[in-house]
């Protein structure tokens, strides 16, 4: 029973490391977020040590009473949240959901119609080194490069041309939301099944700011630990029961074994706050701050830096910083920001000029900041540093003490310092 400073101190203070990094910067990687401290103690518990293959009820070992309880919490708590009848929350992560949820849609060798890597899609939506492009058959659709938009004719034009087992409608890095409703039409029209990974902007659906694909999907999945603000995880979601028994079979004995029960408790905590008017609040600071940004990053003055947001603006949690026309690369202004104390990160923009390790944008998102409790002020101010930064000529002291102040101003994981 000895404690981690004293078994193991490197460990300890890479751990310790992080946390003063976490407290000390300001998080804006949009798939991030901070998971509350119950959440943790729930993933940081006993469960840890329990196998339970099999569902809840029907288990493969012995002793299971206790992790059922917790698991059949977690999938009441989600089926009542997104308003899906089916759910399965033993996941390990988001990709390990997605590979479940095409294997049950569909059989290697088949068509599958996603949103391209390069503009926004998610390398397991057919990207070629992926399991999805590898064994399936890949066929992508784009962005306007005017609008920035999904380009739904496109999805319609590819849809009756290769006739796929699945059409996949989800993202990484969009600003905008989706017409699941038009998704499900082209669907029916050729047969398709349709998936919706909802990963990014799960908890904006939770809160009631962003439509709910569960009615119009066959299959929606998504990880617990972006806008959501749970572990690090994924989970599994129908409208009907049609594809619950393929499902769970895909995950268990399909893909997984044993599942991480204490992953699932902290899921299951996750899904109660998110439930809460205090988790719709903060969803509500967290699309406010993205509109911030994109206000403050598209003024007269980031213009003329050749700063530009793509699609003009956001309705999510994101935005997506063109740089085409700046004089900073998308490394280069990654390292500035990092520089002054924000984490971001580059991101290609559609038809980049720039190589995919360097690309030309940024992805900036605001979940982890309105849970530390950004208002729209602290908002304002940290787009207003954000712009300074990526000015030809910036004042990097001055930047990085306006960071310190925010980061002052809320504090995180107060209790966790030793
Ligand atoms: N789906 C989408 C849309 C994502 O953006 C991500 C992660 O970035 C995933 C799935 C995969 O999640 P994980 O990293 O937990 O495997």
């Amino acid at each position: 029973n000895t404690p981690l400073h004293e078994l193991d101190p490197e460990i300890a203070a890479a751990v310790d490391a992080e946390l003063n990094r976490q407290q000390s910067t300001l998080e804006m990687i949009a798939s991030e977020n901070f998971a509350p401290l119950a959440v943790m103690e729930a993933q940081g518990s006993v469960l840890t040590n329990k196998y339970a293959e099999g569902y809840p009820g029907r288990r493969y070992y012995g002793g299971c009473e206790h992790v059922d309880v917790a698991e059949q919490i977690a999938i009441d708590r989600v089926k009542e949240l997104f308003g899906a009848e089916y759910a399965n929350v033993q996941p390990h992560s988001g990709a390990s959901a997605n590979q479940a949820a095409l294997f049950a849609l569909a059989q290697p060798g088949d068509t599958i119609l996603g949103l391209d890597l390069a503009h926004g899609g998610h390398l397991t939506h057919g990207m070629r080194l992926n399991f999805s492009g590898k064994q399936f058959n890949v066929v992508a659709y784009h962005v306007d490069a005017e609008t920035g938009l999904v380009d739904m004719a496109e999805v319609e034009r590819l849809a009756k041309e290769h006739r796929p087992k699945v059409i996949i409608a989800g993202w990484s890095a969009y600003p905008r939301q989706l017409d699941f409703a038009e998704f499900r039409r082209i669907a029916d029209e050729v047969e398709a099944h349709l998936w919706v990974d909802m990963a990014h902007f799960a908890g904006l659906v939770a809160a009631g700011l962003h439509e709910n694909p569960v009615p119009y999907a066959d299959v929606v999945t998504s990880t617990t630990h972006k806008t959501l603000g749970g572990p690090r995880g994924g989970i599994i979601l129908a409208r009907g029961k049609d594809f619950a028994k393929k499902l769970n079979s895909a995950v268990f004995p399909g893909f997984q074994g044993g599942p991480l029960e204490h992953v699932i408790a902290a899921k299951a905590v996750s899904f109660k706050v998110a439930a809460s008017e205090d988790f719709k609040e903060r969803q509500r600071r967290t699309v406010e701050g993205a509109r911030i940004l994109a206000e403050r990053l598209t003024a007269p003055d980031a213009r003329a830096a050749g700063v530009n947001v793509l699609s003009g603006g956001t309705d999510v949690h994101l935005i997506l910083v063109d740089l085409r026309e700046s004089e900073l690369d998308g490394q280069q202004a990654e390292d500035r920001l990092h520089e002054v104390g924000i984490t971001v990160n580059r991101n290609a923009v559609p038809n980049d000029p720039r190589p995919p390790m360097v690309t030309s944008g940024l992805r900036i998102g605001t979940p982890a900041l309105a849970t530390r409790g950004f208002t729209a002020e602290d908002f304002a101010e940290v787009a207003d540093v954000i712009a300074e930064a990526l000015k030809p000529s910036y004042d990097a002291e001055a930047l990085k003490a306006r960071v310190k102040a925010l980061a002052d101003k809320h504090p995180l994981y107060a209790g966790l310092n030793k």
